[in-house]
This record gives C-alpha cells, structure tokens and sequence, in this order.
C-alpha cells in the first residue's frame, strides 16, 4: 500500500503531481524536498512581468489551496542520494526520508559559457524567482545589456530590456536564432522582430571572452571589444540527472520513463524538464509538457491502469506584442509553408506523408487549435493550400 510519496523538486512539476495526488483521493504524506524556501511558481512570468513590474511571487496555486494540499516540506534543502534498497532519500542535513513512491522533479540550471562568468557579479542567468529579481534591480540601473545566446529565453528577455528602454546587443553561437526548434524561415522572422525593435544580433558568433573594467562586463568577439552594464547568458540548461545517475536509473536526454512516468525502478517516477519525452527521446523542457506530464504520472503513481501521457509538444512565447505558439516538432526534410498575413503569419512543416509535424503561429490561437486536430488524426494536408491566404483554414475544421 502506498502511505508516503516524496517528492523532489519544488517546481513545476512537482507541485502539479503534489495537487493531482490529492485530487485523485490521497490521503497519505505527501514530502516535498525542495531548494527554494518559496511555494511552488509559475515560471514563465520570470522573463516577463516579473522584470517589468514589481509582481508579486506568481504562485502556482493560491495560498490556500497550497495550504489545503497537506504537504510535510523539506525545504530550503537538497536531496543528496537516493537509497533504493531502503527505500530513502538523504538530503543535505543529513536527515532520511522513506517513501513507498518517489517522484524526481528536479528541473536543470542554467549554463554558463565559463568559471569566469561564474564569478563575476554583473552576469546573470535566470531560472529562478531569486534570479529574475536580482536582474529586474539590474535592468533599472542599465543602459547596455548583452545577452548570450539566441533560444526562448534569450529573446523573451531582450523584449522585456527593450522595454525598460535599454539597449540590447545578442550573442548567439548558430547561425540563426531557436534553431534547434523551429525551421529558418521561423529563425528568420524572430530576427526581423527583434531587429525592427532595436536589438543588435550577432549570429554565428564564435567564442566570447568575459573580461572585467573596473566593475563592468566587457564582451570580446572576433577581436572587438565592448563594455556592458550587465550580461544574461541564455545558453540552455544542464538537467539535474545527478541523483537519478547515482541511484543506477536509465539515462538517456533525460531520465528514461514509459507514457506513465515510471523510470526503471517501478517505485520510482519522474516528471517535467528531467524526465525524457516518452515518446520524442528529448527533454522538451516546457510549461505544458511540466504540468501535464506530471499530473499524468502523479495518477499513475496510484493507480497502474492510469493512461499515459500522449500530448502534442507546444510552447508559448510572449515577445513584445506578439503571441507566438509553437505546436510539434519539424523534422528534417519537412516542407515549409509559409501564410502570411495582416493579423499574424502561419509557419507550417509537413512531413513527406504530407502529416503536419509543427505549426508556429505568430498571433493566431485559433490555428493552433486547428492544428492540434490535424496533428491528432494524422490529416493527410499535402494537397491542402495552407499558404494561401485567401484559403479558409476554418474549412478544414
Ligand atoms: P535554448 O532554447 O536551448 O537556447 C540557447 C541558445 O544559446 C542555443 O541556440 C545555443 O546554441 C546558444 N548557445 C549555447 N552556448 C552559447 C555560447 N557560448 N555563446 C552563444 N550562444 C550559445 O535555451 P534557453 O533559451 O537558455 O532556455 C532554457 C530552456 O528553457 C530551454 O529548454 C527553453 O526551451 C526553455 N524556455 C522556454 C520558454 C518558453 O517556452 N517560452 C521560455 C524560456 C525558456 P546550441 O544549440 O549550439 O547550444
């Protein structure tokens, strides 16, 4: 009988299983071992309101529902190993804590190009509600910000400088912005946008160095040398794999789980940016895939008949006026299409079977919502005129 879940990892994902636990009927002790002192958070608003706005902490549930969820907190504390023949997580005040299931929920930190930029008190990196903080007080006093590298963050990031009037130079070591998840006419367009709004980008970058003047940054690249008075690096996240490695679970681009969440040790589960996609192979690293993943696995940690978790990847990204929404993953060899108009433009790849592997949607929900189906039902779209904006894709329905 299952009378103690644990729960490592105090974000996202861990508290959407926490709140499912209960949901489904749970009654037993709920531990959460987390290394923040803060309730559970949404982290997108971090690289937007949260550095625009003196916001409060965007709670991922409100005061008293996270009250009513019963939890015995371990926080702000580390786990340090996981005993599996125990049963036991040690954590860093060397206290044990035994449970009959275990979720690892322990998201990744963020990269730094070096031991240099580590030290230095005016580069910052942000992840966490400490972080956005320390960087909102920055941004105040800054007139030139530098940004390392061009992915979600690093652009959500440059709209919200922008914003705050300063001016922003980035740095990315691709030769386009986001290559990694969208096609180039996709990289293209965020460019343009970004570019149309002021900020210097330097694609195909090659190595920086991070030097020091009297306090200030200075970025060097291909022999130029410039000063800044702060630096984000945005340049992706190291999964915090440790204890799962350690523990002698199955590794893969993330901890290796089946569509229920359960890693190779039956007692033992993962969920959000640590876990491998179950379907994809990749750590997909986003706000959906954290939520919905999670609950997935939370009902399955009670119950083996629970159904897996089959969603279709999607991120949103807020950048100055514009929504954009990313559903599915391009594949290599997909065939673009592009639908341009007033309200916003459609970036469309179909597979070769003419199946739709990803929509970006720049100001156009109802389209994803589309989308959506077609990717679901396997729509055959090769003779479809998607680029047309004359064609109703509302006549697909
Ligand atoms: P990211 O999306 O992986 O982008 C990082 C970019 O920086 C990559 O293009 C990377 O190139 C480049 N880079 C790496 N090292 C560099 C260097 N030394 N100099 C210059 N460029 C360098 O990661 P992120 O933007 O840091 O975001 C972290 C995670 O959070 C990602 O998984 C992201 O999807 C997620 N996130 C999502 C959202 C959203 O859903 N709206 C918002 C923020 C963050 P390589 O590919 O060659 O390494």
């Amino acid at each position: 009988m299952t009378t103690r879940i644990v729960i490592i990892g105090g974000g996202q994902a861990g508290g959407w299983a926490a709140k499912t636990l209960r949901d489904e009927g749970f009654r037993g002790e709920i531990a959460v071992i987390a290394d923040e002192p803060w309730d559970f958070y949404e982290r997108p608003p971090l690289s937007k309101s949260a550095l625009l706005e003196d916001a409060a902490l965007p709670r991922l549930f409100s005061a008293d529902l996270q009250q009513s969820l019963d939890l015995r907190w371990h926080r702000p504390l580390r786990a340090e190993a996981i005993d599996r023949a125990a049963k036991s997580v040690r954590l860093s005040n060397g206290e044990r804590v035994e449970y009959d299931r275990l979720l690892i929920a322990t998201g990744g930190r963020a990269r730094l190009p070096g031991d240099a930029w580590r030290r230095h008190p005016q580069v910052y990196t942000l992840r966490h509600w400490q972080d956005a903080q320390r960087l909102k007080a920055r941004l105040r006093q800054s007139q030139r910000l530098v940004i390392v590298g061009g992915g979600w963050i690093g652009l959500e990031i440059a709209a919200s400088a922008r914003r705050c009037g300063v001016a922003v130079s980035l740095f990315e070591q691709q030769p386009a912005l986001c290559m990694r998840s969208v096609g180039a006419e996709v990289s293209q367009a965020l460019h343009q946008l970004h570019q149309e709004q002021g900020v210097a980008i330097h694609c195909d970058c090659g190595a920086l160095t991070l030097e020091d003047e009297g306090g200030s940054p200075v970025i060097q690249c291909g022999g130029r040398c410039e000063p800044f008075d702060a630096v984000v690096a945005g340049i992706g996240v190291d999964l915090n794999l440790e204890l799962a490695r350690d523990a002698g679970l199955a590794i893969g681009r993330g901890i290796v789980v089946d569509a229920q969440g359960r890693t190779t040790d039956p007692a033992i589960f993962a969920a959000g940016d640590v876990a491998q996609h179950p379907r994809y192979g990749i750590s997909l690293q986003s706000w959906a895939f954290a939520q919905n993943q999670a609950i997935a696995t939370a009902r399955a940690m009670l119950n083996d008949e629970a159904p897996g978790y089959d969603e279709i990847p999607w991120i949103w990204s807020d950048q100055y006026q514009h929504n954009i929404q990313i559903l599915g993953l391009p594949q290599p060899g997909d065939r673009s299409l592009v639908r341009r108009s007033a309200q916003g433009n459609l970036y469309f790849s179909l597979g070769p079977d003419g199946v739709l592997n990803q929509l970006v949607a720049f100001n156009d929900a109802r389209a994803v919502k589309l989308a959506k189906r077609w990717i679901a039902s396997g729509r055959d779209l090769s003779q479809t005129p998607l680029d047309d904006p004359d064609f109703s894709l509302m006549s697909l329905r």
